[in-house]
């Protein structure tokens, strides 16, 4: 065979070797399991910050309450100074006191269990939080292993790719640019197939039978001259 079309063979043999590990890299078992823990973290942070939501406006209310709290006991000591910081002389104004430290305190307390009822309200929540802490915990763990192994893999099969494609130079510039350029355009239609061997009398990408004219031109022809079969379209060589 004419050296240049031998090239171009090796040169289309390396085209597919380069499609089939560009699709094995694509289908690297671990860049599935990273898309699928990616979306479960994904998830698993929606939630949280749903939960976390619902839980600040609990929180918030129990702060209110707090705050309300503290200045009820404020109030409380500032009487108590009055009541018996010895300013206070007469016994209607020490009843009236009294009487008031009572009427506060029973309010402190009402408002003291609703703080314990927001309190309440956050407890399973902060559980449900924990939870899904841990589970996006385990959750990044794995992703991370995968990523690991993806970038592994991917590392392997670029080394791959880097070879063939330094390979698919040295045999391309063998290769005439004109008859490279015949390939280029005939790949994109036939593929892996693109460029096929004269075996007998048939073009062995043809579905049918070459005709014997076609085949008579075939054998007739240059061994240097690469031409197209009027069967199929692709080119041969021989
Ligand atoms: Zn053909």
């Amino acid at each position: 065979m004419h050296p240049p079309f031998e090239q171009l063979l090796e040169v289309q043999t390396l085209d597919t070797k380069l499609a089939q590990l560009t699709h094995t890299r694509t289908e690297i078992p671990a860049r599935e399991r990273v898309a699928v823990l990616t979306a479960e973290l994904e998830e698993i942070d929606r939630q949280k910050a749903e939960i976390q939501a619902e839980r600040d406006g609990f929180g918030r209310v129990q702060k209110r309450h707090e705050d309300e709290v503290a200045t009820l006991e404020a109030k409380l000591t500032k009487i108590n100074d009055d009541l018996y910081g010895g300013t206070i002389t007469s016994p209607k104004e020490a009843q009236i006191l009294q009487e008031e430290i009572a009427a506060i305190g029973r309010h402190r307390s009402t408002i003291e269990d609703k703080v314990i009822e927001q309190m309440e309200l956050c407890e399973p929540l902060d559980a449900q939080l924990e939870e899904l802490s841990a589970k996006a915990q385990t959750a990044q763990a794995n992703l991370g292993a995968a990523e690991a192994e993806l970038a592994h893999d991917e590392g392997e099969i670029d080394t791959d790719i880097d070879a063939v494609r330094t390979d698919r130079s040295v045999q391309a510039s063998g290769v005439p640019e004109d008859v490279l350029a015949a390939y280029e355009r005939a790949r994109v239609e036939f593929g892996s197939s693109a460029v096929v061997v004269l075996q007998g009398t048939n073009c062995s990408g043809c579905p049918l039978a070459m005709p014997a004219m076609e085949v008579d031109r075939a054998k007739k022809a240059p061994a240097d001259q690469m031409y197209s079969c009027e069967e199929c379209g692709r080119l041969v060589v021989k």
